[in-house]
């Protein structure tokens, strides 16, 4: 358990470092298409997960719940309450045990969350469009009984297609429908961070 707990939070640090890192790409595909804050936003609520308390005798979900609450509460915009609802209801739905077919349920929750309050269907061009073909995979890996470390590298994988994906759709949720047009071209950059969270899970769950 306690070893569950830890590779979830150094899963949420990893994401801190990697939005660190990548918060000018983040903010300049967002000057295309939206207001350029992208990469701030992400970096900002991600910061809690610099403070999780990986030794108490905590649970995975603890981890999430707290750099989800950040994201939700200390981020402006749309993005924040979309990605903390994610980890939210995946944590909420996180299993004991890592399986496959456990994670693949608190990530097919996780997407639920964030359909129910976003309202953006696969195509519209946002987080939707890499999160979906994940959770799609994780399902399929799960049928197949494959193990969790394959089974999120795959589901990284297919995040990835469908991040580049985006590059060829029109806007038509956030911002960035109002620049429909210019968005053709340029990936999402919602879709870019959560392929960066999806390839990091992989990384660091196992
Ligand atoms: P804001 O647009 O408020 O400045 P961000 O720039 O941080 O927020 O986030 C923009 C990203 O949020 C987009 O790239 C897109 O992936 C995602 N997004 C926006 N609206 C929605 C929505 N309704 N459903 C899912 N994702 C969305
Ligand atoms: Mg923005
Ligand atoms: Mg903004």
């Amino acid at each position: 358990m306690t070893e569950g707990v830890a590779a979830v939070g150094e899963w949420l640090r990893e994401c801190a470092r990697e939005f660190d890192e990548r918060l000018e790409e983040l903010n300049e595909l967002d000057r295309v298409l939206g207001d350029g804050d992208h990469g701030t936003n992400m970096r900002r609520g991600f910061a809690a997960a610099e403070s999780l308390d990986l030794t108490e005798a905590s649970r995975a979900f603890e981890a999430l719940r707290q750099v989800g609450m950040a994201l939700v509460s200390n981020v402006g915009g749309a993005s924040g309450p979309l990605f903390g609802t994610f980890l939210l209801r995946a944590g909420a739905n996180w299993p004991p045990t890592p399986t496959t077919a456990g994670i693949a349920v608190a990530v097919r929750e996780g997407l639920r969350g964030v359909v129910a309050r976003g309202k953006a269907e696969p195509g519209d061009k946002t987080m939707v469009d890499a999160l979906t073909p994940a959770t799609e995979s994780l399902e399929a890996s799960a049928r197949e009984n494959e193990p969790l470390g394959e089974a999120l590298e795959k589901a990284a994988d297919a995040a990835e297609r469908g991040r580049d994906a985006t590059a060829g759709m029109v806007a038509r949720r956030g911002r960035a429908h109002l620049r429909a047009a210019e968005s053709v071209g340029v990936l999402d950059p919602g879709a870019v961070s959560m392929s960066i969270i999806l390839r990091t899970a992989a990384q660091h769950i196992s």
